[in-house]
C-alpha cells in the first residue's frame, strides 16, 4: 500500500483528499489494463475514465468555467501512474491536447471540451517537428491565409495520441515576426482532409504515437486559438500548467517502485534473514523514500502555488519535473537492483517501470531544457 501521508500536507483541501481515495478506489478494480493493443486500450480507457467522471479536471467546464485545478490533475496523473503507465498516459493526453482551448478557446470551440471530458473524443498537441523538438520556435510547419482560411502545410512527430485522437492542436508559422513570435496556434479536427498519418512511431514503452502529415489542410480562420502570432506564448502556457503534472507521473511510477521494493525485502530471505535487514538495503530504501518525499514536495509546492492564482510558474513546475523525473529514475533503479534478476525479466512491474519512466526526461522540456530555465529565472 502507498505512502498516503502526504495527502494530510497543508497544499490540499479535502475535496482533493475525497478524489484521490476515489480515484485509487477506481484504480483497484479496472488497473492495469492489457497493453497489447494500445490504441484499443487508449479508447478504452478514455471511455472508461470519463463515464466514471474522471475526466472532468483535464479541461473547463463551459457550464461553469474556472481555471484548471493543477492539484487534481497532479494528484490524478501520480495515482493513475502508480497502477499503470497507459492509464496515466490516456488521462494526460486530455488534458495537454485541449489546453489551449481551455485557455485560450473561444466559446464555440470550447464546445470540443465537452466531449473530452466525459471521454467522448481523443485529443493531441502538435508542436515538435522533426527539425525543432527542443528549439520550437525553429518550427518549419506554415499557415498561410488564403481568403478566410488557413492552409496548414508541413510534419509534426512525436505526436502522442497521433493516429487515435479526433481533435489536434497544432502550431504552425503564420509569419507576423520572425521566430517565436510567428507563431499560430490552431483546432485541427483529425478528419479534416489533408491530415495523415506518415508513421507510427514505436518506443521502449509504448503508446500511440506517430509523425503526422499536413499536406495543404484547409482550416476556417476560425479554427485559430488565440491571436495571430501567440501561438509560442499559448503553447508555453500549457506547458506551465501541465509540466508539474508530468512530474506526478513520475512520483506515482517512483510509489509504485518503492512499494515494490518493501514487499520484496519482506518477503525475500538473503543469509538467513529478510533481504531488508541488510544494512545497504536499507540505505537504498532511505534514499528511495527521500527523494519521493522530496520530488512530491516540489510538485504540489508548484501546484498550489499556480491554484492560488500566480500567473505563471515557470521555475517551481520546472524544479518539480527536473527533479522528480531524474530521482524518479534512480529510484526506479535501485528497485531493480533490489529485485535481483527478477527486475530485468520481461512483464516483471519494476521492468516496466523501467522503461516507462525514461522518456519523461525528455518530452515537455528535457531535463537540460529545464535546468537552463531554473537558472534563467534564478538569475532574474
Ligand atoms: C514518448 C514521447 C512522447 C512525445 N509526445 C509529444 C506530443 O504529444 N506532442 C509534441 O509536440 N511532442 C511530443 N514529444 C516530443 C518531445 O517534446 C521532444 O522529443 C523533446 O522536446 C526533445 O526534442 P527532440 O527529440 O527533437 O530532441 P532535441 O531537441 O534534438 O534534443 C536532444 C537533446 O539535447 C539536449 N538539449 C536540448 N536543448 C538543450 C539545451 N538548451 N541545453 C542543453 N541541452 C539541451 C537534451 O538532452 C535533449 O534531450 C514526445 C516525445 C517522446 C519521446
Amino acid at each position: 500500500m502507498a505512502d498516503r501521508s502526504f495527502l494530510d500536507w497543508p497544499f490540499f483541501e479535502q475535496r482533493h483528499r475525497d478524489w484521490a481515495d476515489r480515484l485509487d478506489a477506481w484504480c483497484a478494480k479496472n488497473l492495469p489494463v492489457d497493453h497489447s493493443d494500445v490504441d484499443a486500450a487508449c479508447r478504452d480507457l478514455v471511455a472508461r475514465l470519463g463515464e466514471a467522471g474522471f475526466l472532468k479536471p483535464t479541461a473547463v467546464d463551459t457550464a461553469n468555467p474556472g481555471p484548471l485545478d493543477v492539484r487534481t490533475l497532479c494528484l490524478t496523473r501520480e495515482t493513475l501512474a502508480r497502477h499503470d503507465g497507459l492509464a496515466d498516459f490516456a488521462f494526460a493526453m486530455q488534458g495537454l491536447g485541449t489546453g489551449a482551448i481551455s485557455l485560450f478557446g473561444t466559446p464555440e470551440q470550447q464546445q470540443w471540451l465537452d466531449r473530452t471530458r466525459a471521454g467522448k473524443a481523443l485529443s493531441a498537441f502538435a508542436l515538435s517537428e522533426p527539425r525543432s523538438g527542443s528549439d520550437v520556435a525553429n518550427m518549419d510547419m506554415a499557415a498561410t491565409r488564403d481568403g478566410g482560411d488557413y492552409v496548414l502545410s508541413g510534419e509534426k512527430t512525436w505526436i502522442s495520441n497521433g493516429g487515435i485522437a479526433d481533435l489536434y492542436t497544432v502550431f504552425a508559422r503564420t509569419g507576423e515576426a520572425p521566430g517565436a513570435r510567428g507563431i499560430s496556434a490552431f483546432l485541427v479536427p483529425a478528419d479534416t482532409p489533408g491530415l495523415e498519418v506518415a508513421e507510427r512511431l514505436d518506443v521502449i514503452a509504448p503508446h500511440p504515437l506517430a509523425r503526422l502529415a499536413f499536406n495543404d489542410v484547409r482550416v476556417p480562420a476560425s479554427a485559430m486559438i488565440g491571436k495571430p502570432g501567440d501561438g509560442f506564448k499559448i503553447a508555453m502556457s500549457v506547458l506551465d500548467v501541465f509540466r508539474s503534472t508530468v512530474g506526478a507521473a513520475a512520483l506515482g511510477f517512483a510509489r509504485r517502485a518503492l512499494d515494490e521494493t518493501l514487499d520484496r525485502a519482506g518477503s525475500r530471505e538473503l543469509f538467513g534473514a529478510p533481504l531488508f535487514d541488510l544494512q545497504m538495503v536499507q540505505g537504498h530504501i532511505a534514499e528511495m523514500a527521500l527523494d519521493i518525499d522530496a520530488a512530491a514536495l516540489l510538485i504540489y509546492r508548484a501546484a498550489w502555488t499556480k491554484d492560488m492564482g500566480a500567473p505563471r510558474v515557470t521555475r517551481e513546475a520546472a524544479m518539480a519535473k527536473l527533479f522528480a523525473t531524474d530521482r524518479a529514475q534512480e529510484v526506479i533503479d535501485k528497485a531493480v537492483q533490489i529485485h535481483g534478476g527478477d527486475g530485468v525479466r520481461r512483464g516483471h512491474i519494476v521492468e516496466s517501470l523501467y522503461r516507462e519512466i525514461r522518456a519523461l526526461r525528455i518530452y515537455e522540456g528535457a531535463s537540460d531544457v529545464q535546468k537552463v530555465v531554473i537558472a534563467r529565472q534564478t538569475v532574474k
